[in-house]
């Protein structure tokens, strides 16, 4: 078994770290493999292609939908279209902290699409105990296959949360077992330095931003 994290994300969307980083530090963790899923671009999954698991967590216009596929992705941001799109290339889909509704969780749309997915984020580190809870039921009751992530925007959080895989530690081989779904959730929390290194971030980045408004966290 492999220990995968299926959500992060680098400085090409609002993360702190780079995609090289990223999978350079994951391993230091103890992770054999993280996916770079950044806000409605590919642009840092392309760069650690071979090396990491590729996706996005999409905004659809219900909330946040992460896909990974065995390519960059280019996906189409309406929920449907994008529920085909993953059908048609094989990706990996799942609504990402569906009922974290503050942070854009799909919500009760999750129950119009119950048919069309596989898996679902069980527990993500920045959701509230509450919405974790209510994924994992929706889990339980409707047989999807519940997944764990750090949704890490800084190195602290990786490790707070994965999945152990039945695979080799192979992108594509991590892809098809999660496909056949031989994967096991592994929540464990955010540690107090995690937590902190995450409000820090949040206005660090609120700073830079405004400071150059124009370019992505990564040049800065
Ligand atoms: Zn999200
Ligand atoms: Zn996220």
């Amino acid at each position: 078994m492999i220990k995968v994290d299926l959500h992060v994300h680098s400085c090409f969307s609002d993360g702190s770290e780079t995609p090289e980083f990223l999978v350079e530090y994951s391993r230091k963790v103890g992770l054999d493999l993280i996916a770079i899923t950044d806000h409605d671009t590919s642009e840092g999954a392309i760069r650690v292609r071979g090396k990491a698991l590729l996706g996005q967590e999409v905004t659809t216009e219900h909330g946040h939908v992460v896909i990974i596929c065995n390519f960059p992705p280019d996906p189409p941001r309406r929920l449907y279209d994008l529920l085909d799109y993953a059908d048609q290339n094989s990706c990996v889909l799942f609504p990402s902290h569906p009922f974290d509704v503050t942070r854009a969780g799909i919500g009760k749309v999750i129950f119009q699409i119950i048919d069309r997915i596989k898996f679902v984020e069980i527990y993500n580190s920045k959701a509230p105990p509450s919405s974790n809870g209510k994924a994992k039921n929706l889990a339980v009751s409707k047989g999807l296959i519940g997944l764990a992530n750090s949704d890490a925007h800084v190195k602290e959080a990786l490790g707070s949360a994965y999945n152990l895989v039945d695979s080799e530690a192979r992108p594509e081989d991590v892809l098809e077992a999660l496909l056949k779904g031989k994967v096991e959730p592994v929540p464990v929390g955010l540690s107090a330095k995690a937590k902190l290194s995450i409000v820090k971030w949040y206005f660090v980045r609120k700073l830079r931003l405004a400071e150059n408004p124009c370019r992505t966290l990564c040049e800065m």
